[in-house]
């Protein structure tokens, strides 16, 4: 049986919550000198020491182990009468004695009475025996469903630790849009299926590839594709196994896996999540982890320890390549590192191409303008939306997959579940009118991406929402777009303002505002498009420790500071004018769109066009766009 860390800790938590119950409740004797004192009123441990600091506290009586005292404090809030107040204390606060001693107030304890020292003796042990108990009870159903005695005490023995693949029944097929990394890769491949080649012209494989990349990107796919194509089995664990509670287990599971591996060279072993070992050593923050370090150096030995030729290859992703030692990366070790990235279109494509082999689609359905819609999406997310456009075709009893379907999956994915319909109403108008704001904005502006739909059904966190069409995944914006973008996030709020008046405008816009300063603030810190100039002010944290926010460091001077608000405040302060001045020109489409919306629920990109082109000119938008 495998038997897990985690599973006994899990095991252990309900005997530990029983027993503190227990202890607490029952056999720790309640009847002490408290119920004898006349303090009726209580106060928050909170209150107690703002009391202690305004020098409202005169004497404290501690009861109960010093669970419970009685205070007796005078002050304003209290009448200017001396009374005692009941205040339940924390376990353990050492530090309070030291204040209250500093203070100068008067404390007194009071043990509590037990009937007989043999029933204290019962108490105090009552728990640990329980904990005891629990974990014996824990060992002895693990040793018999392995058959051998003793067999939970080995932890670090490689059995069952780590996963072993005969073969992985993944080729390179399976893999979309990663075309690089599968490059990259059929060398390995190569290797492993004709080492000869390579050691007899004295070329040396590399032992390890480390595969970077964010989540759900296809790492752990290429890794078992590598070893399917070579036809060699495939070792994996993942990083946060290694790293377990006990000392010394982490690095013997090393010495184990590798073992095993090499064993049956050739083959692949795959370490997920290295990160969770292989983070820089004595980086300090959140203390020293000296168990891993002892994981990381064995997993160092190990690979220094195989001849580059064994034909074990390491393969190891981590979703963060930057905070590794850099030992890891040093050559002879990880030293080739094969990114992958969120898929472009044409990666989502191919993509979405291999996960639809298995569906039925229907005919009329474009995967092209699916992988349109889905720009960030990794390939788990595209796995992800195939089957859950499955699932509901099949809710539906439909024979096959149309766009219905997918487009409704598209939109659950990206803004969450659909809500309840929002009720006639002064409110429901309001919302049409800021969403149809987005949308004209969003329609006018020649360099803005078109709207895809508008709608009232709410989803998660929104109560309406306006889809664009985004365009081409797009690795370089013009300050045109940002602008555009901008605009385009004020016109909900705008668009209040001018119906409404400013007096009825609602918190519904604090997202789009959030946006809008963070595009007009970068603009100016870090793509220099601002008046301050073509100057990088701030950087993306990097700190692995900390967030991002708390870790940016930022190379100004409190005098830019202040002409950096000043800019981004003009940026909005300019926009927001523009967006008006168009809301005001465009009213009446407005009000018409408003009551198609809140009639329909939803408008289609489309029609929004065709109604807004009857008043006024749309501009001409990209043309691959326009195809669609
Ligand atoms: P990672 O290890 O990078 O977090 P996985 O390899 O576990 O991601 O991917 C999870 C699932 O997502 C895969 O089993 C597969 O169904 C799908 N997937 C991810 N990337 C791709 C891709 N590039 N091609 C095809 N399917 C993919
Ligand atoms: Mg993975
Ligand atoms: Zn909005």
């Amino acid at each position: 049986m495998k038997i897990s860390w985690k599973a006994i800790l899990l095991w252990s938590l309900p005997f530990l919550v029983i027993g503190f119950f227990l202890w607490q409740g029952f056999l720790a004797p309640t009847t002490t000198e408290i119920s004898n004192n006349p303090a009726n009123s209580r106060m928050t441990y909170g209150r107690f020491l703002e009391y202690l600091d305004m020098g409202w506290i005169k004497k404290v009586d501690m009861y109960d182990n010093g669970h419970t005292a009685i205070v007796e404090a005078l002050g304003p809030e209290l009448g200017n009468r001396l009374q005692k107040i009941r205040v339940e204390l924390p376990a353990s606060d050492p530090e309070l004695i030291t204040k209250l001693r500093k203070a100068q107030i008067d404390i007194d304890a009071h043990p509590t009475k037990n009937s007989s020292a043999l029933w204290s003796l019962i108490s105090n042990l009552f728990f640990p025996i329980l904990l005891i108990g629990g974990l014996a009870l824990l060992f002895k159903r693990s040793s018999s469903s392995t058959g051998g005695p003793g067999q939970a005490m080995s932890f670090g023995k490689s059995k069952a630790l780590f996963q072993m693949e005969a073969k992985t029944g993944v080729v390179f097929d399976d893999v979309a849009g990663v075309d690089e990394a599968k490059e990259e890769f059929q060398e390995v491949v190569t290797f492993l299926q004709q080492p000869d080649s390579f050691t007899a012209v004295g070329a040396k494989i590399p032992k390890g590839v480390l595969l970077v990349g964010p989540p759900g990107t296809g790492k752990t796919l290429l890794a078992k594709a590598i070893a399917g194509e070579a036809n060699v089995p495939f070792f994996s664990i993942s990083g946060s196994e290694f790293v377990e509670m006990f000392v010394g287990v982490g690095a013997s599971r090393v010495r184990d896996l590798f073992k095993k591996a090499k064993e049956n060279a050739p083959c692949i072993v795959f370490i997920d999540e290295i990160d969770a070992v292989g983070r820089q050593r004595g980086t300090g923050v959140g203390g020293g982890n000296d168990e891993r370090e002892q994981t990381l150096n064995q997993l160092l030995t190990e690979m220094d320890g195989f001849e580059g030729n064994t034909g074990v290859i390491v393969v190891a992703a981590t979703n963060r390549a930057d905070i590794l030692d850099a030992a890891l990366l040093r050559p002879g070790r990880f030293d080739r590192q094969v990114s992958v990235d969120v898929p472009n279109l044409n990666g989502r494509l191919a993509i979405l191409q291999v996960h639809a082999k298995n569906k039925k689609i229907d005919p009329d359905v474009s995967i092209q303008t699916i992988a349109r819609r889905t720009p960030g999406f990794s390939g788990a997310d595209l796995a992800n939306l195939l089957n859950e456009a499955a699932i509901l075709t099949a809710r539906r009893r439909k024979n096959a997959i149309t766009i219905s379907e997918l487009d409704a999956s598209i939109d659950r994915i990206i803004a969450g579940m659909e809500g309840t319909a929002l009720i006639n109403g002064k409110s429901k108008r309001l919302i049409a009118y800021h969403e149809i704001g987005h949308a004209i904005i969003g329609t006018l502006l020649e360099h803005h991406d078109p709207v895809h739909k508008v709608t009232l059904i709410p989803r998660g966190q929104a109560r309406g929402l306006t889809w664009f069409t985004p365009g081409d995944d797009q690795t370089l914006v013009s300050r045109t777009q940002i602008i555009s973008r901008i605009m385009g996030a004020l016109g909900g709020r705008a668009t209040e303002e001018i119906v409404f008046g400013n007096t009825e405008i609602t918190t519904g816009a604090s997202n789009d505002l959030q946006q809008v300063t963070s595009m007009a603030r970068q603009m100016v810190t870090r793509y220099g498009m601002s008046s301050i100039g073509p100057l990088s002010l701030e950087n993306e944290g990097s700190n692995p420790f900390l967030g991002g926010s708390m870790s940016s460091n930022n190379e100004y001077s409190d005098g830019i500071a202040i002409k950096i608000d000043a800019q981004v405040q003009q940026i909005v302060k300019q926009c927001h004018n523009q967006v008006l001045r168009i809301i005001r020109d465009n009213r009446v489409v407005i009000d018409r769109l408003v009551d198609l919306l809140i009639e329909q629920e939803t408008i289609e990109g489309s029609t929004l066009e065709y109604i807004i082109s009857q008043y006024t000119t749309i501009p001409q938008k990209d043309v691959y766009i326009k195809q669609l």
